[in-house]
C-alpha cells in the first residue's frame, strides 16, 4: 500500500514540532499541518530545565542560547509577608540541569517549527485539519485544501484535542476551576543579579496567585490566576480584576509601578482537563491535546516536548516492526508513562492549592534532601525513580 507520508502531525506548537523533528531525523516521511500563520502569540512562556534532554536530541537546545533570558530558578512570595522561597535548579538532586529559558512563544514556536523543517519535515501552513478517518492500515486526514494519507497520525492540536473531542473522551477537571488574566508589560522591576530571569510566583488571597516571567527585551509576562467563580462578575472588565489582584501584594504593586502595558489582556478560563485515551491503533496524542493541568509550575511545554519524545519513539518502533500502537503494547506503555508525569506534577499542584502551602514550603526549604527532591520535580525531572518525594507519597 502506498501512503503520502509515514506520519501526519496535526499542530505546529512545541508538541507537534518536536515530534516532527524526531521523526524526520529518523528518516521518516513526515507531514505537519498548522492552521495559524506564525509568528502568533501563545501563552506558556516559562520553560523547565528538563526539556533540555529532548531538545538536545533533536539538535535544537543549542539554538536557544543568547536568544532568551536564562531562568535559574523560581521564587515564591506570599502577599502576607516578605518571605521568599527561592528554588534554585542547580540545587536539585543532580546539578546537571541548572537552567531553562523564558521565551516569547511567537519567537520560540516559529524557531522550533523552522527547525522541524530543517530536519526534513514537510510543513503545510496555514492549513487546517478538518477530518480524520482510519482503516486497519492507514489514516486519512482532510484539510481545508487537501486530503493526505499516512500510516500514523499524531494529534498535537493543543487545546483543540482533535482526536479526543471527536471520540468524546476529554473531561474538564472541575477540581481545578481557575481563570487566568495576563498581558505583557515593559519595565517591570527585576532582580539585578544572575536570577533576573527567574519566574516569580506570588500567593494571593482566596487561592489566587500571580506570575511574572521576565524576557530578554526588558518586557515581562504578568498574569493573575483566580477561582473561576470569582472571575464571573469581572467578565466584562478583566483588567479591573487584574489590577485589584496586583494591589493585594505590596511587593508586586511596587515592582509594577514604573511599568507600561505592551500587550492587551487575554483571558483563559477553566483550562484543566484530561483524556481517557492517549493513543489508539494508528493515532497518538501529545502535549495539550492529551491533557492540561494548572500552569502554576510551568509544566505545559515540558510535558508537550517530553510526550513528543516518547510518542516518536513508539511510532518509530511501530514503523520499523510493522505493528500498531496497540498490537505492540506501545499504547499501554505510553499512557502509563505520561500519566505518571502528570500525576507527579499534580501532586505538587494540589500541595500549592492546599491551605498548607507556605507551611509545607518552610519544611521543604529546611530539609536538604526534601528541598533537592522538590527542586528536581519543579525542574521537570518527573520520570526519575530516585526522588524521595515520589516514594514517600507513592506517586
Ligand atoms: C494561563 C496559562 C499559563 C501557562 N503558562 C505556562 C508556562 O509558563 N510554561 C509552560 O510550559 N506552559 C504554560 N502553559 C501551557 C502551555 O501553553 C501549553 O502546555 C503548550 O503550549 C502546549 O504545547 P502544544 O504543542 O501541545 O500545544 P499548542 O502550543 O497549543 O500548539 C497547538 C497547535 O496546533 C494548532 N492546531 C490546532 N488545531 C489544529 C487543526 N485542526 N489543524 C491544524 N493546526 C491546528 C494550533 O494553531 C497550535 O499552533 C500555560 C497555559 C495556560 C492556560
Amino acid at each position: 500500500m502506498r501512503f503520502d507520508f509515514d506520519v501526519i502531525i496535526i499542530g505546529g506548537g512545541p508538541g507537534g514540532a518536536t515530534t516532527a523533528s524526531y521523526l524526520a531525523l529518523a528518516g521518516y516521511k513526515t507531514a505537519l499541518i498548522e492552521k495559524s500563520e506564525f509568528p502568533r502569540f501563545k501563552i506558556g512562556e516559562s520553560l523547565l530545565p528538563y526539556s533540555k534532554g529532548p531538545l538536545e536530541e533533536i539538535n535544537f537546545w543549542q539554538k536557544l542560547e543568547s536568544k532568551y533570558i536564562p531562568k535559574f530558578g523560581a521564587k515564591f512570595f506570599s502577599h502576607a509577608n516578605d518571605d521568599c522561597f527561592h528554588i534554585v535548579f542547580e540545587k536539585a538532586l543532580t546539578e546537571d540541569h541548572p537552567f531553562a529559558y523564558e521565551v516569547q512563544r511567537q519567537d520560540f514556536d516559529q524557531q522550533l517549527l523552522d527547525h522541524a523543517k530543517s530536519c526534513g519535515a514537510t510543513v503545510f501552513q496555514p492549513d487546517e485539519a478538518i477530518g480524520i478517518d482510519y482503516d486497519d492500515h492507514s489514516v486519512t486526514v482532510r484539510t481545508t485544501s487537501q486530503t493526505m494519507t499516512a500510516q500514523f497520525l499524531v494529534d498535537a492540536s493543543g487545546r483543540n484535542s482533535m482526536t479526543a473531542i471527536k471520540q468524546s473522551h476529554r473531561h474538564t477537571d472541575t477540581s481545578l476551576s481557575h481563570t487566568a488574566i495576563f498581558g505583557h508589560f515593559k519595565d517591570v522591576e527585576r532582580s539585578p543579579d544572575k536570577f533576573a530571569g527567574d519566574i516569580i510566583i506570588t500567593v494571593l488571597p482566596n487561592l489566587s496567585w500571580s506570575w511574572v516571567i521576565p524576557f530578554l527585551d526588558q518586557s515581562s509576562s504578568v498574569g493573575v490566576v483566580v477561582q473561576s467563580n470569582d472571575f464571573r462578575k469581572y467578565k466584562s472588565n478583566p483588567g479591573g480584576l487584574f489590577w485589584q489582584k496586583i494591589s493585594q501584594c505590596n511587593n508586586l504593586q511596587n515592582a509594577m509601578k514604573q511599568s507600561t502595558q505592551s500587550k492587551d489582556f487575554d483571558v483563559v478560563a477553566n483550562y484543566s482537563y484530561h483524556c481517557d485515551q492517549l493513543a489508539g491503533h494508528r493515532w497518538i496524542s501529545v502535549g495539550d491535546a492529551l491533557g492540561f493541568i494548572d500552569p502554576i509550575f510551568s509544566s505545559g511545554v515540558h510535558l508537550a516536548i517530553s510526550s513528543a519524545k516518547y510518542a516518536s519513539k513508539h511510532i518509530i518502533n511501530c514503523l520499523s516492526e510493522g505493528s500498531t500502537l496497540i498490537t505492540s503494547d506501545a499504547k499501554h506503555d505510553y499512557e502509563e508513562k505520561i500519566r505518571k508525569g502528570f500525576r507527579r506534577f499534580r501532586w505538587a499542584i494540589d500541595l500549592f492549592y492546599s491551605s498548607k502551602f507556605e507551611e509545607q514550603m518552610k519544611r521543604v526549604m529546611t530539609n536538604e534532601q526534601i528541598r533537592r527532591s522538590f527542586t528536581s520535580l519543579l525542574a521537570g525531572d518527573v520520570w526519575s525513580e530516585e526522588n524521595l518525594l515520589f516514594r514517600l507519597n507513592s506517586i
